[in-house]
């Protein structure tokens, strides 16, 4: 499905709607450092780009931008692909790796070098240190004073040793201006900007390697973080100079804690596979993050299919969202509520092992699931619970005496008697037992459920007694029955 995209852009000036028909193929591309998780922001960028893709039937791309040698590791890059995965981001082209790429950006380098576009600074780094003290010393903003532009430096001679890196040319006069998809208008002075590396040892710089990628891979939509903002005039700047096509530059306000300070650890998880070992599921965390800076109406739950339907850019907030952990709970435990049993089942059962529970003593997990998944807001919560069934059974013999005592020991034989004759053994046929010796004695539940559940389960508080009982089934009941008895 190929849709027409009229894309929307918001222009303060004029306050209207600027409308671009744009005809060709919708491209984006989340392109993260593997330096360390995925952030939630980034988690969030990605969930856009890939829901602008598929909402017009284009093309959503992963790019490993791992051109910082010291910083990248392998590992940082699996964790982006396994967040990618659980997500359920699925992407059409990549993973897209830039070191792979070195001969084309060295390719573009040296082009534009012959054509006068690039060149050679020699500059030290004492250097540089020093021009920018004497430059903050006069009052000025620090910036490469163009030492090696080749008109300033015709009586130089090469320092030897020195290996140069290679600058961008850019233009000293006018202004360099683009419509963003998110806050409207941006207008930055050239004069504010100097000649920006594009190269050091052979290595592409991010400024530079970025745009050759998205020029080369066609990316029609560049969506990343505010953060950015800063270094998009100087990528148009290399655009233009390079005769590539702009893209459209969609930026995003970062994400705040509960505080309305950016983001970070001390406030919580920020990493995308944290959740995943918090027992938060997928799907509850990709709708909380796309809410997050994005609205529809007063839309709160969707899924991804739902997001791919209706998400426009331009409904993307220019003001920076706070994160409320207690909401992205909330919607999980929506999410558990709805999920299906078997599903919760296969999710649960590695975290139950891990408390020393084992699954196969126990009742069908599906089944505990079904029963607990209400009241657990994440799979960790449900496998916590669900260790009742799956534990060892541990008693107390004096709070079975308890239990018993003030008559509630004959109610109880009682209770015991209608059990043992049931044949199908249903919670409502369990119940109907309970209630049998409630009417028959005039007592409430209480004198039946609580030694019930203190000798079957070895606690006062358990999820629904008869559905608990039904789970452990007749024999074992019976059996448990038995020997708490025995204890008092
Ligand atoms: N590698 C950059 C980052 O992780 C990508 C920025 C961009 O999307 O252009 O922030």
């Amino acid at each position: 499905m190929f849709r027409i995209a009229f894309f929307e852009a918001f222009v303060p000036d004029s306050l209207s709607l600027n409308r671009e028909i744009i005809m060709k193929e919708i491209r984006t591309r989340i392109a993260p450092s593997p330096t360390g998780m995925m952030h939630l922001g980034t988690a969030r960028t990605a969930i856009y780009c890939w829901a602008a893709a598929r909402h017009f039937g284009g093309k959503f791309l992963l790019r490993i931008e791992d051109t910082d040698q010291k910083r990248s590791t392998d590992e940082a890059t699996q964790v982006i692909l396994d967040s990618m995965k659980w997500l359920n981001l699925d992407y059409d082209e990549g993973p897209i790796y830039q070191m792979d790429r070195l001969d084309r950006y060295k390719e573009v380098v040296d082009q534009m070098l012959a054509d006068g576009r690039a060149y050679k600074c020699y500059a030290t780094p004492e250097e540089l240190e020093q021009m920018r003290e004497a430059q903050r010393d006069a009052g000025l903003k620090p910036r490469y004073d163009g030492r090696w532009r080749p008109e300033n430096c015709a009586d130089k001679t090469i320092p030897e040793g020195v290996t140069p890196v290679i600058r961008f040319r850019n233009p000293d006069d006018g202004d360099v201006s683009w419509n963003d998809a998110v806050y409207g208008r941006i207008t930055i002075s050239n004069r504010e900007l100097d000649d920006l590396i594009i190269m050091r040892d052979g290595i592409p710089t991010y400024n530079f390697a970025v745009v050759v990628d998205d020029w080369d891979m066609k990316v029609s939509h560049v969506v990343r973080g505010a953060d950015h903002i800063n270094n998009t005039p100087r990528q148009i700047n290399l655009y233009n100079a390079l005769g590539a096509e702009i893209p459209v530059f969609a930026h995003l306000p970062l994400i705040n804690g509960p505080d309305g300070q950016k983001l970070s650890k001390r406030h919580g998880s920020v990493s995308v596979m944290e959740y995943e070992n918090r027992g938060f599921l997928p799907e509850a965390v990709f709708n909380y993050l796309a809410r997050l800076g994005w609205g529809h109406g007063n839309m709160e739950k969707f899924t991804r299919d739902e997001l791919a339907e209706i998400f426009d850019l331009a409904d993307c907030s220019r003001a920076a969202a706070r994160i409320d952990f207690k909401k992205f709970e909330w919607l999980n435990a929506q999410y558990m509520k709805e999920a299906d049993d078997n599903r919760l089942a296969e999710l649960t059962r590695s975290r139950i092992e891990k408390r020393g529970g084992v699954v196969e003593n126990g009742p069908d997990l599906a089944g505990v699931c079904g029963l607990l998944k209400s009241r657990a807001a994440t799979l960790e919560a449900l496998a916590e619970s669900a260790m009742l069934f799956y534990k060892p059974l541990e008693r107390d013999a004096d709070a079975i005496k308890a239990s018993l005592a003030d008559g509630n020991r004959e109610a109880f034989e009682a209770f015991v008697t209608e059990l043992e004759k049931i044949e199908e053994f249903t919670a409502p046929n369990i119940y109907g037992a309970i209630k049998t010796v409630m009417e028959a004695k005039g007592i409430k539940m209480n004198p039946i459920a609580v030694p019930l559940r203190v000798i079957v389960c070895g606690t006062d508080k358990t999820p629904q007694i008869d559905r608990t009982l039904e789970l452990f089934g007749k024999q074992e009941v019976l059996a448990r029955i038995a020997s708490g008895l025995a204890m008092a």
